[in-house]
């Protein structure tokens, strides 16, 4: 098969969708490989190392869209995008259809064969295709919330591990699924007080069972969310209620019983965020004080570290890709549910139910 990636043309969008180890694995399974020149450049993979991989460096876009069977890319395909994709074409990308009813009108007009990574599913009931940037986000909040703690970015002057002799910081941890796990993982590593709150029993058992005496569990009701908000140095909003958006967990009075100086980082900011007082802001400015406490809120924080992300990205997409390229896509579809669960527009139809009736088309 011929399979392309181009340079992403999101604003601030550095990740690329295959890696040049991935381009190596795709050419040693026999396929041509097409790569716009710069694609890689934001994770620092340069043309020539593409090429030793095995790819043909190609000028422009277009030039890929017009040849390639299969293209791989990170983000929804944009609206110049979109107009070159042609029909059987496979598209296997972020696509994130719900929310956006002109990208789905394009997308059946193209009559090509959008793969998601966002609805591909595993046998655990999870979306492995998203889990990677739970992760990246999850372990970034720490970071982020350590230096918003520093007293030149409005913070109270704490550092999360303290030193011997003088305390750490206590954080909180909302939400104990994969970013939550992640952000107790960094805050413990540097020696901070942690407490995760979730309201799954089960949750809470597997994390009681992996962080031991490094973290406590506590049962997310009003009271124990109010007492840990009030005490924590550091609250990271990591929760998600699948499907809808984040509920309100600290609202904007709770926000007064803080210490002045305390950090919010909301991660559920895509879905609305779990902080009443928060609203999404950018790298470029990432916080911003209500009430004498930070909020950090940026929306896409693993485009960050988008070498980081790339790499832990196509450690899970590459596998699918590779299928696809091998097999061609109905023999990979047909062959395994879980990628099946990916396919969200083809051959003119919607076929992925939620984004159906999320827009109210035929399903
Ligand atoms: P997840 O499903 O793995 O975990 C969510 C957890 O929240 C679950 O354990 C659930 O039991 C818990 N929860 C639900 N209601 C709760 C409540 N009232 N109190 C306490 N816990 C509650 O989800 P995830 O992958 O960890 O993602 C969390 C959020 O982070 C999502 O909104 C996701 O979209 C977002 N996210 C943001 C970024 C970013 O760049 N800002 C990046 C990745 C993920």
């Amino acid at each position: 098969m011929i399979v392309g990636t181009v340079r992403e043309i999101k604003n601030h969008e550095y990740r690329v969708g295959l890696t040049p180890e991935s381009v190596h694995e795709l050419t040693a399974h026999g396929h041509d490989v097409l790569v716009e020149t710069g694609a890689g450049e934001g994770i620092g993979a340069h043309d020539a190392l593409y090429e030793k991989a095995g790819a043909r460096i190609v000028a422009t876009a277009a030039e890929i869209f017009a040849t390639a069977q299969m293209i791989v890319k990170v983000k929804e395909p944009q609206p110049a995008e979109r107009a070159m994709l042609r029909p059987g074409q496979i598209l296997y990308t972020y696509l994130h259809l719900a929310p956006d009813p002109d990208q789905t009108r394009d997308l059946i007009a193209s009559r090509a064969v959008c793969i998601a990574y966002e609805t591909v599913t595993d046998d655990h009931g999870g979306l492995p295709l998203l889990k990677p940037m739970s992760q990246v986000a999850g372990r970034m909040a720490i970071q982020a919330g350590a230096t918003a703690l520093e007293k030149a970015h409005g913070g109270r002057g704490v550092l999360l591990g303290g030193v011997p002799g003088v305390l750490p910081a206590k954080v909180a941890v909302i939400g104990g699924g994969v970013v939550g796990f992640n952000a107790a993982q960094m805050a413990a590593g540097l020696g901070a007080d942690v407490t995760i709150l979730d309201r799954s029993p089960e949750v809470l058992e597997r994390l009681g069972m992996y962080f031991e005496a490094r973290a406590k569990t506590r049962f997310s009701n009003r009271a124990n969310l109010a007492e840990c908000v009030a005490d924590a140095d550091l609250v990271i909003g990591a929760v998600l209620i699948p499907g809808a958006a984040a509920p309100k967990l600290v609202s904007a009075d709770m926000l007064r019983t803080m210490k002045k100086g305390a950090v919010l980082v909301d991660v559920a900011i895509d879905q609305g965020g779990c902080f009443e007082t928060s609203h999404a802001t950018t790298h470029a400015d990432p916080t911003y004080i209500v009430d004498g406490i930070v909020h950090y809120c940026v929306a896409n924080m693993p485009g960050a570290v988008a070498r980081t992300s790339t790499y832990a990205l196509n450690n899970v997409t590459l596998p699918h890709a590779l299928r696809i390229a091998d097999l061609g896509w109905k023999a990979a579809l047909r062959t395994d549910p879980h990628l099946l669960a990916g396919l969200n527009v083809c051959d003119g139809n919607v076929t992925y139910c939620a984004v159906a009736e999320a827009l109210g088309l035929d399903y």
